[in-house]
C-alpha cells in the first residue's frame, strides 16, 4: 500500500476503514499526538553513528549522541553496520526513551553491500532495468539483514560532464533513461510496499541540479533555467515520487543563488504541493550547516529558519535543527505545522517500514549470517557484470579470443587489482575481494593458450577509502622493461588501464580526463612492440581515450564491475558471452567538449558550407568520439525499414511504429533497440534528438524479431513556454537504431485542435 500511500492517490479514505493507508495515518496522528515538541525536533535529526554502538562512548560527541539516544531526541543514524550496532542503538531507544519511537537505519547502498555489482554509470549500459531491480533488491536483502532499512540511493542526476566524479554514481545523460532507471532501482530497494523485512526504504538523490555543477567540479554553482530544469533534470525525481519512493535527498548545490536546501520552490511547492509526495525529505551531509558558507544564512539559527520552512524534514548530521528549532518555534519565526508535517512524514515511512510492529524487524543475527555474499548474490553480481561492458571497438574480428589465441599477455596497473574493481561507495565489501581481470582471462582462457602477465607500472597510492586522496604515480616506468619484453613474445597483449576506483565518486572531480600517470607511455610502448593489443578499459567516467583509441585493435569498457568483474570480461574476451552493454554517456574527443550530450539543442548557425561562423572548435569535432547509446556485438543486427500504422494522430490517440531486427552474424547475441525523437518547431528549443523509448531483444543468429513502440500524446509532452507540461502540434521526426548516430527515420504529426 505504501506506493499508493505515498503518491497520495489511494482515493476516499473515509469509505474504505480497511484501507491500510488510513489506518497508517491515524496511527501517525494518535503518535503525533502523544509527542511533545522536544521529542518531535528529535524524528527530524539524523546522525552519524559510525562509532561501535556496543562499546563505551568514549569521545564527548559520542556521549551526548548516547545521551540524546535514550532521551528519544534522534530519529534515525546512518553509518551504524551491523545487526549488533542496529540492535544495541534500537534498544537504547526502546529501553530508555518515553515513547519507545525506533530509529531508522540509513546507509550509502550505492551498488552492493557486502556482494558489490557494477557502479550505478556502469549497470545502466546494460539498460536492462529488470536486471537493475533484481541488483537493487539484492542490495536490498543483504543490506537489511545486516540492520539497514534506508538506503541513500538511487542517484538520478542526469550528469553531462565527465570532469565530476559523481558521474559514475547515477545513469548518465540521459533523463528519460535516469527516468526508467530510477524507477526500477527504487521497485528493487523497496518491493511492491516496503512489507518484506528484505526491503528498505529508498531514496532519490539529489533533488537537485548536483549533476550541473559548473564545470564539473563538485558542490559547485549550478546555473540552469526553470525550463531546462522541468525538461531535464526533474523527470526522473517527479517519476520517483510517482512511484512511491520513500525518501528524497537534498542537494549541496545552489542553483541561480538558491541553494537546494533552502529553496522552498523545489521542497515544498514541486515536491509536495504539485507531485503530492508523502514521504520524508532528508537534507544531505550537513547541508543546512552549509547555508551559512553559503551565504544565505549568518548563524544555524537562519540555515535551520531557511531548510525548515524550505521544507527539509531531517537534518543529516548538521546540527542545526537540534539546536534551534525549539527557539525558532519560541519566537514565532516558523510555525508548529511545519514540524508537525515534517514528523508525520517521517513516522509515516517508519510505520511503512514496520518498525512500529517490530523495531528489531531489521536485526535478525541468523539473517545476517545467511545472507551475504552468497553464492546467489554473486552469481547475481556475475550477470550484472557481463550485462554492462560495453564493446567500443573490434578491428579485424580480433575479439573474441580463441583456443588458436596462442600466447596473450597480460598487461597494466590494473590488470591484477583486486580492489579497484569494487568501484566508490562500497559499503561493506571486503577490500580486495573482487575477482581481477588476470584471475577471469586464467579461468577463462582455454588450455591452449598460455597467459602470462606483468604490471607494467604502478597507478596510485593510497589509503584505500572515501575520504583519502590518492597519491598518482607520474614517474616510475621501472616496470615497463618487463611488460615490454613480454609483449613482445605474445601474440595478443590484453591491456588493463583506466582509473583507480578512487578516482571517481565524490570530491573527485579531474580537470584532465585522460589516463592518469604514466599510462600513457606504457599504452604507446606496448603499442610500438606488439600491434596486436586490446584494451580493457576500467573507470568511472566517460574518459578521454582519444589519444590511443584510433591504435588499438578492441577496446573493452568494463567500468568498475563490481565483484565477479575477472569473470565477466574473461567470459566476454574468450566469446563465452557476446556483449551487448550500450553507452549511457558521451565519450568524447577532448575534455574540452565537456559537458558533452548526445540530445543538445540547436543553434541559430547550422553547421557546414565554408564558413567558419558557425558552432563548433577550431581544433575538435563537435560529435562524441563514442556516442551515447553506442556498443557493438559480436554479431551484426540490421534494422528493417520502420514502418508506422499512421502519419498523423491527435489528443487520445496514438501511433504504432514496428521494425524489425535481424541478427546476421553467427552468434547469439542482445540488442537495444532504441527510439529517438526531435521535435521540428515549438514554443521552445528542443533537443535535436530525445531518446523516448528503447527495448532490449536477444536473437539467435539468422533470427529477426519486431519490435512494437507505441508513440501517444505524453511521449510529446514538456514542459513548455506555458510552465505546463503538453503536447504541442507539429511535425515530429522518429528515429531508430542501436545508437544515437545511426539511425533509421521516419516522420509523423500531431494535430491538435487548439
Ligand atoms: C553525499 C550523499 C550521501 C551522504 C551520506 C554525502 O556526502 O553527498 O550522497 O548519501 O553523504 O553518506
Amino acid at each position: 500500500f505504501m506506493g499508493a500511500l505515498l503518491t497520495g492517490c489511494s482515493g476516499d479514505y473515509s469509505s474504505a476503514p480497511d484501507n491500510p493507508s488510513r489506518v497508517t495515518e491515524h496511527k501517525v496522528d494518535s503518535v503525533l499526538g502523544l509527542m511533545t515538541l522536544e521529542e518531535k525536533i528529535g524524528q527530524m535529526v539524523l546522525y552519524n553513528g559510525s562509532w561501535d554502538v556496543t562499546g563505551p562512548a568514549t569521545g564527548t560527541d559520542d556521549r551526548k549522541k548516547l545521551e540524546k539516544l535514550k532521551k528519544g531526541y534522534v530519529g534515525g543514524m546512518l553509518n551504524v553496520t551491523s545487526v549488533k550496532n542496529t540492535r544495541e542503538a534500537q534498544r537504547l531507544v526502546m529501553e530508555h526513551s518515553r515513547l519507545k519511537i525506533p530509529l531508522i537505519f540509513g546507509y550509502d547502498v550505492i551498488h552492493g553491500y557486502r556482494t558489490m555489482f557494477p557502479v550505478p554509470l556502469g549497470e545502466s549500459s546494460s539498460w536492462d532495468t529488470a536486471l537493475m531491480e533484481k541488483t537493487a533488491s539484492v542490495a536490498a536483502r543483504e543490506a537489511a539483514a545486516a540492520g539497514i532499512n534506508w538506503t541513500f540511493a538511487p542517484m538520478m542526476d542526469v550528469s553531462r560532464d565527465a570532469r565530476w566524479g559523481r558521474i559514475m554514481e547515477g545513469a548518465g545523460e540521459d533523463p528519460y533513461l535516469n527516468t526508467r532507471i530510477a524507477v526500477a532501482r527504487i521497485k528493487g530497494f523497496q518491493g511492491d510496499d516496503l512489507s518484506d523485512p528484505a526491503t528498505i526504504a529508498a531514496c532519490a538523490k539529489h533533488f537537485a541540479g548536483y549533476g550541473f555543477a559548473e564545470a564539473g567540479r563538485d558542490y559547485n554553482t549550478v546555473n540552469i533555467g526553470m525550463h531546462e530544469l522541468h525538461n531535464t533534470i526533474l523527470p526522473p525525481f517527479k517519476a520517483a515520487a510517482a512511484a512511491g519512493v520513500a525518501t528524497f535527498m537534498s542537494s549541496f548545490n545552489d542553483i541561480d543563488g538558491i541553494p537546494a536546501s533552502a529553496d522552498r520552490y523545489l521542497q515544498r511547492e514541486i515536491l509536495k504541493e504539485e507531485w503530492q509526495w508523502k514521504g520524508f525529505n532528508v537534507s544531505d551531509w550537513g547541508a543546512i550547516a552549509e547555508l551559512i558558507p553559503h551565504g544565505v544564512a549568518g548563524d544555524k539559527v537562519r540555515a535551520s529558519e531557511l531548510a525548515v520552512r524550505a521544507g527539509i524534514d531531517m537534518d543529516m548530521e548538521g546540527g542545526a535543527y537540534e539546536e534551534n528549532l525549539a527557539g525558532l518555534l519560541k519566537d514565532h519565526k516558523i510555525p508548529e505545522s511545519v514540524i508537525d508535517d515534517a514528523v508525520k512524514r517521517i513516522l509515516r515511512v517508519k510505520f511503512n517500514l514496520g518498525l512500529f510492529d517490530d523495531p528489531y524487524r531489521y536485526s535478525n543475527e541468523e539473517r545476517e549470517k545467511k545472507e551475504l555474499y552468497t553464492v546467489e548474490n554473486r552469481e547475481v553480481a556475475l550477470e550484472a557484470a557481463r550485462k554492462s561492458i560495453v564493446l567500443l571497438k573490434n578491428q579485424d574480428h580480433i575479439l573474441p579470443l580463441h583456443e588458436k589465441s596462442g600466447t596473450i599477455a597480460v598487461i597494466g596497473p590494473l590488470a591484477d587489482d583486486k580492489d579497484s574493481p569494487l568501484g566508490n561507495w562500497r559499503a561493506q565489501a571486503d577490500p580486495g575481494s573482487a575477482v581481477s581481470v588476470l584471475e577471469g582471462i586464467r579461468n577463462h582462457a582455454p588450455a591452449s593458450c598460455t597467459v602470462t602477465y606483468a604490471k607494467g607500472a604502478d597507478l596510485a597510492t593510497g589509503a584505500r577509502n572515501f575520504l583519502s586522496p590518492l597519491h598518482i604515480n607520474t614517474d616510475d616506468t621501472s616496470g615497463f622493461a618487463e611488460a615490454l619484453s613480454l609483449a613482445g613474445k605474445a601474440d595478443v597483449v590484453i591491456l588493463v588501464v583506466g582509473e583507480d576506483a578512487f578516482q571517481s565518486g565524490e570530491g573527485r572531480s579531474q580537470a584532465d580526463i585522460r589516463f592518469a600517470g604514466v599510462q600513457q607511455q606504457l599504452i604507446d610502448a606496448v603499442h610500438r612492440i606488439n600491434k596486436n593489443t586490446v584494451m580493457v578499459l576500467m573507470n568511472g567516467r566517460p574518459m578521454n581515450i582519444s589519444e590511443s583509441s584510433g591504435s588499438m585493435k578492441a577496446i573493452l569498457e568494463t567500468w568498475f564491475l563490481g565483484t565477479e568483474h575477472g569473470n565477466a570480461v574473461g567470459e566476454v574476451l574468450f566469446g563465452k558471452y557476446n556483449p551487448a552493454g550500450k553507452l549511457p554517456v558521451s565519450f568524447p574527443h577532448s575534455v574540452g567538449q565537456s559537458p558533452l550530450y548526445y540530445n543538445r539543442k540547436p543553434t541559430g548557425r547550422p553547421e557546414g558550407g565554408e564558413q567558419v561562423t558557425y558552432s563548433h572548435y577550431n581544433d575538435t569535432p563537435n560529435e562524441a568520439l563514442f556516442p551515447f547509446g553506442f556498443g557493438l556485438s559480436y554479431t551484426h543486427f540490421a534494422y528493417g525499414n520502420i514502418r508506422q500504422d499512421r502519419d498523423t494522430f491527435g489528443p487520445g490517440e496514438k501511433i504504432n511504429v514496428t521494425v524489425t531486427v535481424t541478427n546476421t552474424g553467427k552468434m547469439a547475441g542482445a540488442e537495444v533497440v532504441q527510439l529517438y525523437l526531435h521535435d521540428e518547431v515549438a514554443s521552445l528549443t528542443r533537443p535535436v534528438k530525445m531518446l523516448k523509448a528503447f527495448e532490449k531483444i536477444y536473437l539467435e543468429p539468422g533470427e529477426a524479431k519486431t519490435v512494437n513502440f507505441v508513440i501517444d500524446e505524453q511521449m510529446l509532452s514538456f514542459y513548455t513556454i506555458n510552465r505546463k507540461w503538453e503536447a504541442e502540434p507539429g511535425r515530429f521526426k522518429l528515429f531508430i537504431g542501436g545508437n544515437s548516430v545511426d539511425t533509421d527515420m521516419t516522420a509523423f504529426e500531431f494535430k491538435s485542435e487548439q
